[in-house]
């Protein structure tokens, strides 16, 4: 029987969940799963630029195991490039430590939004599109 596979821990949630490209319809495009933990490997490698042994711990895994997320990680995004293909960012073995919280600049209003949700387009209160994400 296979181990059960460790909870990766993932700090951050993308705001994009849907990659594809441009002009050819999505029916017509194969589509790969880049999983959460996955998107937060390439987030703490590559985009932050951290060691790999100090990614592992940050995601609460072995060096080894954030080695392999990481270049599994890769092969998709290369697949995608290469072969355009349509990448959706979804599932994994995660846990997931914050929600997100958004603020709107026009009417002050705070909402959170849990992770592997999206970003939202518009205020909830006030409709404004003037928004950011605050944490
Ligand atoms: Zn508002």
């Amino acid at each position: 029987m296979p181990r059960p596979t460790k909870c990766r821990r993932v700090q951050y949630s993308p705001d994009y969940l849907v990659f594809k490209p441009a002009g050819v319809p999505a029916r017509r495009l194969k589509q790969i799963d880049l999983t959460l933990d996955e998107f937060e490997s390439i987030r703490l490698a590559d985009l932050e630029g951290l060691y790999h042994e100090e990614a592992a711990r940050k995601m609460n895994v072995s060096r080894q195991t954030f080695g392999n997320i990481l270049s599994s990680a890769h092969n998709k995004i290369a697949e995608m490039l290469v072969h355009g293909k349509a990448l959706t960012v979804q599932g994994g073995t995660i846990s997931l430590k914050n929600e997100r919280l958004f603020k709107c600049n026009d009417c002050g209003a705070e909402w959170s939004k849990s992770f592997g949700t999206g970003r939202p387009g518009y205020c909830q209160s006030c409709n404004s599109e003037n928004i950011c994400r605050i944490k």
